[in-house]
């Protein structure tokens, strides 16, 4: 399958899924159809799916039927959306099975449950960064447009379905399933990938995915845990390898850095597209070719921007993001609080022609925040951005900041040149106290490596003090 030509390899690609009972090529057709809508269109559109939703939600769900949310006369769809609660990923562990709809309640016992039946519905784990996986289900539908959005980043990233590209991905369940299913290895042979360990961080793994990037000099696109494609770029710096070229870097499962960006541009030579998704939610939004904010896959998800007191943020305002999932009628997911911090885009059209609504500065996740001695929280990327700021990266390749109590912190660092990392250190050690209190107790680290967690990402701000 390797020199198939793009229409050939999407052409089999529709085929595979049709064979298997998918509907994808139907919702993919439909993704389509909304890109060329008006602003005003665009809303009808996603009130009348909301609508549906919300409805289905309260009569068929066991836990929003407990609600008792009704829909006042003339009120609109996002004002009746507003009054349902949060749904928090405790609630969804606690209500899993009562959040189920009836006519699967028989079926859905646990998240351990199985479909008998073939492409239906799927339990769904999400990759717990932060100690307990939460479980949602998809069902056909949802799996359907799950792989639509899939297709639209592609599409927008600049290598559509059929451009053969590199993979380097760390998900843990993932890989399992490659070794388990015949299904998926051709599928992902179909889609032309050629894959890449995100696990292996030391350094003649990283060597082995530059000699591999080197063999493959006719494929110019890359999907990539955000966090493993920079530190395969500072290796490929650092030990002055031939940079291999490509042209389009799909990041993937992080917050993009501007200092990542310049770094992937650098060593690479290609466009970075931002891409926000999570297993649950699947794509969520992607940068265009004007990198002007993230389009929000507006056909399959509604994402709302809300504060503290759970009022919507204008743009410019960071707050929590909420998704309520558009096509997955089976299991209800309304409000979802995925666990990021964002902010809207100011909301005037993109030169790209793409109606959706576009988010900025995702702020990373909100379990990641650390804690300043006056009680303040801060955001990984404010944290990234300060540290940056003092640490002179000729020194220091790699580091990794941990909150582990009050006014704790553990810094891992490698070292890459040893003149003046002392002076180097002790500048950084200054800094931390002046963003975290001056009582704030620095504990430096020098590593070899810094390994990624359960799920593959590398965190680089960790806060493990469960306060
Ligand atoms: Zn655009």
């Amino acid at each position: 399958m390797y020199h198939l030509p793009a229409p050939v390899r999407r052409g089999l690609y529709f085929g595979l899924q049709r064979a298997v009972g998918s509907r994808i090529a139907e919702a993919w057709r439909e993704f389509q159809r909304w890109e060329g809508f008006s602003p005003a269109r665009l809303e009808e559109n996603v009130d009348v799916k909301l609508s549906r939703v919300l409805t289905r939600a309260t009569a068929e769900s066991g836990y929003y039927r407990k609600l008792g949310l009704v829909r006042n006369s003339g009120e609109t769809v996002k004002d009746f959306l507003q009054r349902f609660p949060v749904l928090t990923r405790e609630q969804l562990r606690e209500h899993f099975t009562d959040i189920v709809v009836d006519r699967l309640r028989g079926e859905i016992l646990s998240p351990a449950s199985k479909s008998s039946r073939r492409y239906d519905w799927l339990v769904v784990k999400t990759g717990g960064t932060t100690g307990h996986p939460t479980t949602v289900v998809h069902d056909a539908q949802a799996r359907d447009w799950g792989r639509a959005t899939r297709l639209a980043s592609a599409k927008y990233c600049g290598h559509p379905l059929g451009t053969r590209y590199f993979r380097l991905w760390g998900s843990e369940p993932d890989l399992l399933k490659e070794e388990a299913t015949l299904h998926l290895r051709i599928q992902r042979n179909l889609l032309g990938e050629i894959p890449l360990n995100a696990f292996r961080a030391k350094e003649h793994e990283l060597r082995h995915h530059w000699e591999t990037l080197r063999a493959h000099p006719e494929i110019h696109s890359m999907m990539a845990y955000v966090d493993a494609a920079v530190s395969l770029a500072l290796f490929i710096e650092d030990q002055q390898l031939d940079r291999p070229k490509l042209k389009a870097i799909m990041a993937c499962a992080g917050t993009v850095m501007p200092e990542w960006r310049d770094i992937l541009q650098r060593a690479f030579s290609a466009e970075v597209f931002d891409k926000y998704g999570s297993r649950e939610c699947c794509d969520i939004a992607c940068e265009c070719r004007e990198h002007s904010g993230l389009h929000v896959y507006s056909p399959n998800v509604f994402v709302e921007i809300v504060d503290e007191q759970g009022n919507r943020c204008e743009p410019g305002k960071t707050g929590r993001i909420l998704v309520t999932m558009l096509n997955n009628p089976s299991f209800p997911m309304i409000r979802y609080q995925i666990g990021d911090m964002g902010q809207w885009a100011e909301p005037s059209g993109c030169p790209c022609g793409l109606p959706y609504p576009r988010l900025k500065d995702l702020q990373g996740r909100q379990d990641d925040m650390l804690v300043t001695q006056d009680d303040t929280l801060l955001t990984s990327v404010f944290v990234r951005h300060f540290i940056g700021f003092s640490l002179i990266r000729q020194l220091i390749r790699e580091w990794q900041l941990e909150q582990t109590g009050a006014g704790q912190f553990i810094f891992r660092y490698i070292p890459t040149d040893r003149a003046n990392l002392d002076a180097n250190l002790k500048k950084i050690r200054e800094s931390f106290k002046l963003a975290f209190g001056q009582d704030a107790h620095i504990q430096l680290c020098e590593v070899a490596s810094i390994q990624p967690g359960a799920t593959g990402k590398i965190r680089w701000i960790i806060n493990s003090w469960k306060r």
